[in-house]
This record gives C-alpha cells, structure tokens and sequence, in this order.
C-alpha cells in the first residue's frame, strides 16, 4: 500500500485552506505520526485518502491509483482497503462487541464460518477475548478503542488511519491503544497515526513524523522522494536508503504469532454482499453471555 500527495490543496469556501500545496509519500508498511494543532488538517487527509473529499488542486494517489480517477461505483471498494479508527470509537450501542467486529464481514457477505475464525483471531489480537459478549457500554475507553481497532482491521485493509485514537483516554490506556497500533504496524499493516496527544508524540518519537500547521505540511522527519516523483528505476528504489527507526522492543498483547498474523491478513474480497447474522449463540457459555440480546438484523 502505498500513498502519494501531490501538492495538494483542499479548501472550503475561498478563504478556508483546510490543506495548502501540500506534498508527501508513504510507503508500504510505514508508521507514519500526522501532527499539528486542531485545525490543521489532519483530518482532511484521511477525508481525501477515503474519498470523501476531492482536492481543488493537486491529486492523491492509493496504490499509485488517483482517486480523482475513481469512479462512483468503486469508491465503496477502495474504502475497504483503508480502516478508520476514530477518536470517539463509533462503535454500535445496539451490538455486543462480536458484532460490532464481525459487521464489516456481514456487510461484504463473508459466511459465517470466516466470520468466526476472522473474528476470534481479531478478539485475540487486541487481548479481548473475554469482552467478546459485552456491549459498548460496558466497556472501559481503551476497550473500546481497541475492539474498534479490531473492527478497522476485520475486512484486511493495507492502511489503518487512527484518528486522534487517544483523544478520549487516559494515559495508561492510551499507551495501550499506540502498542496496539505499533504492533499492527509490525505484522505488515501501513499505520497512520494522526495525533497532537503529547504521551503518543513521545512514546512514537522514533517513528516517522508529518507536521501540518494551519493546512501546510511544515516537517517531515524522513521525506520522501516519492512525494514528488515516483521512483523509476530498480537501482533509484535501491538507492532510496532511509534512516531506521530506534530499535524498540515489541509489545505483544498475546503470545499467539500465528493468529496475529492470520488477524491482519488481507480478506480476498467477494463478489456480491448478501445478508449474514453473526453467530453468538454457540460461542459461549451463558454466564459469559450478556442478558440483553440485540434486536438486530444485519443486512
Ligand atoms: P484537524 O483534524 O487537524 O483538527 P481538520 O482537517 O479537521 O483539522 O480541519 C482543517 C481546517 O479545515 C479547519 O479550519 C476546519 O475548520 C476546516 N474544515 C475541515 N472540514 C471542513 C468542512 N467540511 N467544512 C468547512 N470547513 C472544514
Ligand atoms: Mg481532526
């Protein structure tokens, strides 16, 4: 997966410069912090990177696609490949926590039988297994972040933008939610993080950087050529040497490798979405289980 910006300017109305001649590359399997102050633009990037917004000047390429090229129909498509973590969760009230994961796989009509592996992998991926049947409110906020986090990953997207993922918590829980990230990152996930949270700007100091203030990208801790011009030869992408991040130790919320990497895996997509009910009843045992059932019927 793999991002390009090219000098790209988003406004609203003529004095509005949500971003300015803005220009950067992201390689596959990058972690990339996004900083600056609220309003500077870092949500606008993920609106452009999902196609929600259009660029009045410049173009954004996904897998060197340019999404002002993308029709109508495929907009749906190219979604998928891109998991949306927001600051305030966005999890359903109305399903329990196996639900609101296996949601995304109803929708692109996965059966049930890769519904459940996906999402057992997914639930120990982020260490909550025993939350399985629990709603959203029941939930602490880092649960929370991390069972969304799980569901941002259940369709296998390559990229994972994290929106200001730590706005809501505390600091105990927002350094649980980074590793988590961190970690996804490591199995082969591309990361964006976009934060101004000073505990997640320190704990991520070696990572790589973008800096936005007021709509212009003011730093970059490790451009790239890319940003401009793509690579042509084999021997430029050769020469193209980039210092490595400060080796850190890494975090694992569960010991399970193989189901981990199962976790992250790309989904291959289907063809036609049909109607799917995720499977709860024979997951557990009743005490397990909470007593409200949700009156819903995924379609
Ligand atoms: P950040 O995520 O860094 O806080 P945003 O990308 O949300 O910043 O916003 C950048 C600027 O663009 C802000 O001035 C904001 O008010 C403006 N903006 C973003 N989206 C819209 C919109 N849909 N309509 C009008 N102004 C917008
Ligand atoms: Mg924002």
């Amino acid at each position: 997966m793999s991002i390009r910006f090219e000098s790209v300017t988003k406004r609203f109305g003529e004095a509005t410069f949500a971003l300015s001649d803005v220009s950067f590359g992201v390689d596959p399997g990058e972690l990339v912090v996004l900083t600056g102050p609220s309003g500077s633009g870092k949500t606008t990037i993920m609106r452009l990177l999902i196609r929600e917004y259009t660029p009045e000047e410049g173009e954004v390429f996904f897998e060197d696609q340019s999404l002002a090229k993308l029709r109508h129909r495929q907009v749906p498509t190219h979604r998928r490949q891109i998991g949306v973590v927001f600051q305030d969760y966005k999890l359903l009230s109305e399903l329990n926590v196996w639900e609101n994961i296996a949601l995304p796989l109803s929708i692109i009509g996965k059966d049930e039988a890769e519904t459940e592996s996906r999402v057992t992998d997914l639930l120990k991926l982020v260490g909550l297994t025993d939350k399985a049947y629990l709603f959203p409110s029941q939930l602490s906020g880092g649960e929370a972040q991390r069972i969304s986090i799980a569901r941002a990953l259940a369709t296998g997207p390559s990229l994972i933008f994290a929106d200001e993922p730590t706005g809501n918590l505390d600091p105990a829980a927002s350094l649980e939610v980074i590793k988590l990230l961190r970690q996804i990152n490591r199995l082969g996930t591309t990361v964006l993080i976009a934060t101004h949270d000073a505990i997640v700007l320190e704990f991520l100091k070696a990572e790589r950087q973008l800096e936005l203030k007021l709509g212009k990208l003011v730093h970059d801790s490790r451009p790239h050529q890319k940003a401009k011009k793509p690579v042509e030869t084999k021997e430029a992408a050769e020469s193209e040497t980039l210092p490595e991040p400060e080796e850190t130790e890494v975090e694992s919320l569960d010991d399970d490798e193989p189901a981990e990497k199962a976790a992250v895996k790309k989904v291959p997509e289907v063809e036609k979405p049909k109607s799917h009910r995720p499977k709860t009843e024979e997951k557990s045992d009743n005490s397990k289980k909470s007593a409200k059932k949700p009156a819903h019927a995924v379609t």
